[in-house]
Formats: structure tokens, C-alpha cells, sequence
């Protein structure tokens, strides 16, 4: 071929990147790869491993050491020993070594993107400039809150131990999504790689002792999803963090319920990509192209629901099939492939199957007209349209370049499309018209949105769901927070529960009898019976009978949880507005102190002084609230691009909540005034067996301007009505401050809509003690941030 005809057909040539450093380094470990733990290199138990294999060829690249229980306890004894030296070296000490594994990675750039091109199947055009530089990034952006940890999170420490479990799809970015902040912060580092991607994790090991990474700060267990449980249920570890499909999320919330680890999921998706009639439909086109064959559409925020407004349907699936014919699939290898390989031949039977089902339900397939290498596990771009909300390609994540597109008439229409999916990770929003654009994110049940872009990350801008897409962040400082824990929690003593007295009789003499007054329920702003018709004496600690309270049940919460889901109006009100009714709930409180005080001094024997304190310490957490309720905002963040992204304190949504019997009053309060005054509304059960101040707080509510269902409150046995809110789909959040028993219980029921969960575990909170009781302790829980990208500029 000649120049002339290359410039007629404007065809490409073969650009092979060269593996030869990445074949010199497989080499030297042709004997197999083992463990990386407490800086040594520990050979698998009896010599087990498995192959690694190269997607795109079937090439056997390596033999990887399989990991055993007995593996996972030497790396978690490894980062034990490792964690308080590390965390000694200080903010300035670990942000110098986090900054030498940054400038480590930009020094073998070629080598990790060649071996992650290899090892996982993506082109190395997308190793090379998007998950390398990334990675860089990461180590950068969290040596600058290393070197920031004293002095902006004083009230902190490390969470210590932490096992990280991450899948294949972006191994080496993943990894430092996973251990920069943990690294940075303090903690040490058990991680297992995904079975099918275990190499890029064993490079940086390498390159990171190199880098003088102190031994067993960070250690490697290589492995199946068994080596993940072995970690996941090994005692010494203090966190999980987890990446990977929603199924084994579910696995390790349950594993982990009870055993006081904390956790973060981050899991599949089903992102809406939405585009309206007034959007530039050629910069939309090329947005598919990113959202959802960026990584053969392996991508858990993939855009792979393309909703267009019905208007421009036609012309924009025609401008999409047109492109869809250009992209090139092929060797990962190949410097001028769009899309590689799929990761392995389980996951592309997946996308064939449920590709089939699509077309069955009555989807209209489109493939594009694309040269397929003949090996190898290789997939084209597809195109499925005319998608039943309801079908099952639009409500399962496919995992593969497969983009299934609807339509919609109005922008309420495509908010109520786009919500209809049980995961909540990100969005995509398409329009010329900045208002309607910026009206629309904040009515997306998601963690990220992208104005006009689509898959944009940065270190400095959290990332992650709600929903069944998990909890929990990363990037920003709120994925900072995630591996700091509070000072003030970290000395909690188990809570001592005295026996439930019996009731005394008390002699009935010849006189009028008080007016019977029972407690009733306090459901969408209303006192109602409690469903059973059954009511529970409420007795002094001497046994002396004190009135009654409804016996709440299952359709007492569901019925609260119904009038909190309708008080919707809540998490929109102003700021402003809430902080009003919060100070005016002080105002009222304080205006009845005495009666509250009595009241206390008769549920819990306390003096009169401790009680009066109990309810002056109330209202001022009241005020508290008020003041934090425009004060807790989120940040502009400026990431590397022309643009800014909006991180929004958004309220979570329902969040019920368990309150303990110490300081029945405080306590309550304590805990529904950061929920509500972020926006959320709550089903709240008061103290089991020292009910009475919260019910009488009804009267104040109501005179108050509370709004109806803002605050609903369900009396009974706090562990049964415990557990129907963690089993009901329609609580977002759930706070348990009570025994360990129904701390447990709430985690491993929350299982079902993965809802987010604050337990004590049965530790004791000081209530009267702001730093561990209020303010920026509980705030971070009452709110999810939402990351709102606006690129800006032509
Ligand atoms: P998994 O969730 O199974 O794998 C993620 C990680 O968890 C891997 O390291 C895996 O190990 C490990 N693991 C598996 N089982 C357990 C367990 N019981 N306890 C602890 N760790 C475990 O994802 P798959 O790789 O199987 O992919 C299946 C589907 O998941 C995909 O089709 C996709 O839909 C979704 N997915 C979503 C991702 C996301 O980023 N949200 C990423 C990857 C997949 P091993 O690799 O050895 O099995």
C-alpha cells in the first residue's frame, strides 16, 4: 500500500504497542507469582495457583498463587503489626511515601497500562491515558490529605486493618481508589485482587517496595472469591471495602452484620443517560460512545440506559448507528482500537444471553457492522431499542457494550425513567439549557451526575451510590471520612442494661381517678391507635405504673414509613425553613422544661437537676441542629477539566431510627434532629421502656409547624419494630442506637434494599457530650453527597 491510497481510504494500520517490557517481567516470575505479605513474598499454601489468561489471545499470561484462610490471617497479622509504626510516621511521613508511589506509578506509566492491556483486555489506549494517569492522581491527591490529617480531621483516627476487595474491570485504578485514602490516613491494607486481573495489583506491590513502602503496610492475597470471604470474615479486620456486583455485596453485609466492622459497598448499575430535544446531538453521540463502550461498557456507572426525548429519537439513533459503524474493536494492544476484549468467556456467554433475552422481549437488535479479531473473547458495539422499561435488559446490568435506549415526552417523564431502577449510581444529562439541566440532577436518585459529559472521575470528587448500588464514597473528602474514625466513639464502654422492674400494685383508695391518658402512635402528623389495638404499661425503675404507649407493629411502620415517604416535600424545603422549625421545636421545648424534667425524673429516678439538665441539654441540641441545617453544605470542587463539580449535601431520604433508654429525651432528639434538619424524614422508635418524653414531644410538634409525617413515632418493643424497618425496601437509612443484638439484626436485614446502617453495637453514647453526640459526628450519616459535573466552555 502506498501513501497515495492510505490517504484515499484514510484506513489504519496496524499500531502494535510493544509488550516486550511486560513479557521480560512475566518471565521473571514464570515460576508463578505468590502472596505479598509483610514485605515478603509468600508462596501459595501446598503450591495451589490457577492461570491467568490473557482475553483477547486465551494465552495463559502467568500462574497466580491461590489464597487460603491461613494466607488471609498471616497478611491480616502482617498489617496489624504494620499499623500502629505506620500510623506513628505521621501525616508528613506517609504523605512522602504516598507522593514516591505516585511519581512510582508516572515512572512505569508503559508498564502498567501494557500489563493491564493484557491482563484485563482493554485497549491500551484507555490504560494509557485514563486509568494510569488516574492512578497517579489518586496517589497525589491522598499524600495532600496525608500530609492535611492532623490538622483538618483532629477529631479522627485511622480505622485500622482494612481488607479491600476489588473486581477486574478497572484492577490497577481500583486498587488505588481502594488504598490511597486507606494508606494515606493511617490504616494498613490487605487486598485481593479479582481472580481474572490479579497482575497489575502484583506489579505495583513490586514497584511500591521499590518506592520503600514500609513491609506489610500494604499486602496482597491473591485469590477466588473464597480467599474474599476468608477476609471478609477474619476478625482482626477493622473495615471491608468492596467493589464489585451487588450479589457478593449482599453476601458481605450479611457476613459482616454484628461483628463491628464498618463497610463500604460500591456495586453494580443501570446509569440513565438522558438526552433532550434541545441537546447537541453529535457531542450526545460521542457521549454513548464514552458512557457506554469506554471498557467494552464493563463499567459500573456505564450509561447503559439511553433515554432520548421522543422528538429527536429518530434522527439521534440514526446519528448513533452511523457512529457506531466507525469504532474499531481488536487487539488491546492495537494503539487504534476503541474496544478490546470482554474480560473473560463467562462474561461474554452473559452478554449474549441477555442480549437474546432482549431481542426476545421485543427489543430491535443493532450491531455494529465491525471486524471481529477471530479469536479471543470479543463483543461489537450493540444497540438495543424500543426497550420496555420493564424488560429485563433495561432493569439488568449488563456489564458489556450494550446500550439499550427508550424515549420519553417530558423531563418528568425522563426523572420517573430514569428512577425506575433499583441501583443509584450515576447519571448522564443532556441539554443546551443550564436550568433545566441543573433542575434535573438533583431529582436523580444517583451518586453522580454528568452534565453534557459522561464518565468524568477525579481523586478530589467522590464517587459512589445509593441504593443497590451501595454506600459509601470514594474520592473527595467525603471518601476520606470513610477510613477515619471518630476519637470520640472509640472509647465506648458496652451499655449496662438493669432488669426490667415487675410491675408494684398500687392501692386504689376512694378518690377520683386521673383521666385515663394512653400514648398513641404519631403517624403523618396525626396520634393514631396502634394497629393491634394492644398498648404497654410504662413503669418507674421502682415498678410504680406511669401510663400506657401504643403496642406498635409491623403496619404501624409501614404505615409511618408511607407518611414519611409522602412528606417528600421536607427534603426539598429551604434550608432556611427547616432551621426555623427546628429552633421553634427548642423554643416550644424549652417553654415546658419543667413537665418534660418530671417526666424524666419519673421514667428514670433521676434528681430533679439531672433531669432538668437532660432536657436544657435538648433544647440546645435543637438549636444546634437549626444552626447546622444551612451550615452543612457541600463544596465546588475545581477537578482537572474546564469545569466545576457541585458535591451536594443531599438528604438520604426516610431513615428510621432506634433509639436507646439512656437520656430518653436527648437521646431522641439527638438522633432525629440531625436527620430531619438535613432534610430527611424519619420513622423514629422511642426508648422501649422510658417512652413517655417522646410521646409527650407530640404536643410540641404539633405546635411547632412541623410538617405532617416529617416525624413519625411507633412505641413498642424496640427489637421488633427494629426489625420490620430493616426489612422494609422503602427505609433508606437506618440508625440503631440500642443493644448489640438489634445492631446486628438491622445490619444483616438490611440486606434486602441495601440500605445505608449506623449502628452502636451496643456501646454506650455520652449524649451530654457534643463531641461525640452532635454536630459533624452525625452529619456526615443524615446526608449523601451527590458529585453534579458541569464542564463548561465550547
Ligand atoms: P464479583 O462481585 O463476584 O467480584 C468482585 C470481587 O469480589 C472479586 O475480587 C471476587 O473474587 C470477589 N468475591 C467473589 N465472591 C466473594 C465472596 N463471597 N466474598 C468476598 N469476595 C468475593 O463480580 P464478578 O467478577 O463475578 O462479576 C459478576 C458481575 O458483577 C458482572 O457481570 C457485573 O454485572 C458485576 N460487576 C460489577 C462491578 C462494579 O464495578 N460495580 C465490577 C465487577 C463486576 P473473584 O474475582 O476471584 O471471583
Amino acid at each position: 500500500m502506498n501513501v497515495a491510497r492510505y490517504f484515499d481510504e484514510m484506513s489504519y494500520a496496524p499500531a502494535p504497542e510493544s509488550d516486550s517490557e511486560a513479557r521480560a517481567w512475566l518471565k521473571r516470575h514464570a515460576e508463578g507469582f505468590h502472596h505479598v505479605i509483610g514485605g515478603a513474598l509468600v508462596p501459595p499454601t501446598d503450591g495451589a495457583r490457577f492461570d491467568s489468561v490473557a482475553p483477547a489471545t486465551g494465552e495463559v499470561l502467568a500462574r497466580i498463587a491461590q489464597g487460603d484462610a491461613a494466607t488471609v490471617a498471616a497478611a491480616v497479622a502482617a498489617a496489624r503489626k504494620a499499623q500502629a509504626p505506620w500510623f506513628k510516621l505521621g501525616g508528613h511521613g506517609r504523605a512522602r511515601h504516598l507522593y514516591a508511589l505516585a511519581r512510582a506509578v508516572q515512572r512505569h506509566a508503559r508498564l502498567l497500562a501494557v500489563v493491564e492491556a493484557l491482563d484485563n483486555g482493554k485497549p491500551i489506549r484507555e490504560t494509557r491515558d485514563i486509568d494510569v494517569p488516574l492512578v497517579a492522581r489518586h496517589f497525589y491527591h491522598h499524600a495532600g490529605w496525608a500530609q492535611l490529617q492532623e490538622r483538618e480531621f483532629p477529631d479522627h483516627g485511622p480505622v485500622g486493618v482494612i481488607g479491600q476487595i476489588i473486581p477486574w474491570n478497572f484492577p490497577l485504578l481500583m486498587l488505588a481508589w481502594k488504598i490511597a485514602p486507606a494508606l494515606a490516613l493511617g490504616n494498613t491494607v490487605v487486598l485481593k485482587p479479582a481472580e481474572f486481573t490479579s497482575l497489575t495489583a502484583l506489579l505495583f506491590a513490586e514497584i511500591a517496595a521499590d518506592a520503600g513502602l514500609p513491609p506489610g503496610v500494604l499486602n496482597i492475597v491473591t485469590g477466588d472469591g473464597a480467599t474474599g470471604a476468608a477476609l471478609v470474615a477474619h476478625p482482626d479486620v477493622d473495615k471491608i471495602a468492596f467493589t464489585g456486583s451487588t450479589e457478593v455485596g449482599r453476601m458481605i453485609r450479611a457476613a459482616t452484620a454484628g461483628s463491628g466492622k464498618s463497610l463500604t459497598l460500591e456495586l453494580g448499575g443501570k446509569s440513565p443517560f438522558i438526552v433532550f430535544d434541545d441537546a447537541d446531538l453529535d457531542g450526545a453521540v460521542e457521549g454513548v460512545v464514552d458512557a457506554i463502550w469506554f471498557n467494552q461498557g464493563q463499567v459500573c456507572c456505564a450509561g447503559s440506559r439511553l433515554l432520548v426525548q421522543e422528538s429527536v429519537a429518530p434522527v439521534f439513533l440514526d446519528k448513533l448507528k452511523r457512529r457506531m459503524a466507525t469504532l474499531r474493536v481488536g487487539h488491546p494492544l492495537d494503539k487504534t482500537m476503541d474496544l478490546g476484549a470482554i474480560v473473560a468467556p463467562v462474561q461474554l456467554e452473559r452478554i449474549q444471553r441477555l442480549v437474546a433475552i432482549g431481542v426476545a422481549e421485543g427489543a430491535a437488535l443493532h450491531q455494529a457492522d465491525v471486524e471481529l479479531p477471530q479469536t479471543g473473547c470479543f463483543y461489537p458495539p450493540t444497540l438495543l431499542s424500543g426497550v420496555q422499561p420493564s424488560a429485563t435488559v433495561a432493569c439488568e446490568e449488563i456489564f458489556g457494550p450494550v446500550v439499550v435506549s427508550m424515549t420519553f415526552r417530558t423531563p418528568d417523564e425522563a426523572v420517573a425513567l430514569a428512577n425506575n431502577s433499583r441501583y443509584g449510581l450515576a447519571a448522564s444529562v443532556w441539554s443546551e439549557t443550564i436550568g433545566l439541566a441543573l433542575d434535573i440532577a438533583p431529582k436523580l436518585q444517583v451518586g453522580v451526575v454528568w452534565i453534557n459529559a459522561t464518565n468524568l472521575f477525579d481523586a478530589a470528587v467522590g464517587f459512589g451510590g445509593c441504593r443497590e448500588s451501595g454506600f459509601g464514597r470514594e474520592g473527595g473528602r467525603e471518601g476520606v471520612l470513610e477510613y477515619l474514625k471518630p476519637k470520640a466513639w472509640a472509647g465506648r464502654k458496652p451499655r449496662v442494661v438493669a432488669a426490667p422492674p415487675t410491675a408494684r400494685r398500687v392501692e386504689q383508695r376512694f378518690a377520683t381517678p386521673a383521666l385515663d391518658r394512653t400514648a398513641k402512635l404519631f403517624i403523618g402528623g396525626k396520634q393514631a391507635r396502634p394497629d393491634g389495638n394492644h398498648s404497654r404499661p410504662v413503669l418507674s425503675p421502682k415498678g410504680v405504673p406511669l401510663g400506657e404507649v401504643g403496642e406498635g407493629n409491623r403496619k404501624d411502620i409501614r404505615n409511618a414509613v408511607a407518611a414519611a415517604r409522602a412528606a417528600d416535600g421536607w427534603s426539598r424545603a429551604t434550608a432556611h425553613n427547616r432551621a426555623q422549625i427546628l429552633y421553634y421545636l427548642a423554643e416550644n421545648l424549652s417553654a415546658r422544661a419543667d413537665e418534660f424534667a418530671a417526666r424524666i425524673a419519673a421514667m428514670t429516678d433521676a434528681p430533679p437537676a439531672k433531669a432538668l439538665a437532660e432536657v436544657e441539654a435538648a433544647v440546645a441540641r435543637l438549636f444546634s441542629y437549626g444552626a447546622w441545617a444551612d451550615k452543612y453544605e457541600g463544596v465546588v470542587h475545581t477537578p482537572p477539566l474546564r469545569g466545576v463539580a457541585l458535591a451536594l449535601n443531599e438528604p438520604i431520604g426516610v431513615v428510621g431510627i432506634v433509639c436507646p433508654d439512656e437520656a430518653p429525651l436527648l437521646a431522641f432528639i439527638s438522633l432525629v434532629a440531625p436527620a430531619i434538619a438535613m432534610g430527611n424524614r424519619v420513622v423514629v422508635t422511642p426508648s422501649e421502656r422510658h417512652p413517655l418524653a417522646a410521646t409527650d414531644f407530640y404536643q410540641v410538634m404539633e405546635t411547632s409547624d412541623l410538617p405532617a409525617g416529617v416525624v413519625n413515632i411507633v412505641t413498642g418493643a424496640s427489637a421488633d419494630l427494629a426489625k420490620t424497618l430493616a426489612e422494609h425496601d422503602d427505609v433508606d437509612a437506618l440508625w440503631v442506637f440500642n443493644s448489640a443484638e438489634v445492631s446486628a439484626m438491622a445490619e444483616r436485614l438490611s440486606v434486602g434494599n441495601l440500605k445505608r446502617t449506623l449502628v452502636d453495637n451496643g456501646l454506650l453514647t455520652d449524649w451530654h457530650d457534643p463531641a461525640a453526640a452532635e454536630g459533624r459526628i452525625f452529619l456526615p450519616h443524615a446526608v449523601q453527597v451527590k458529585n453534579v459535573w458541569i464542564p463548561y466552555g465550547e
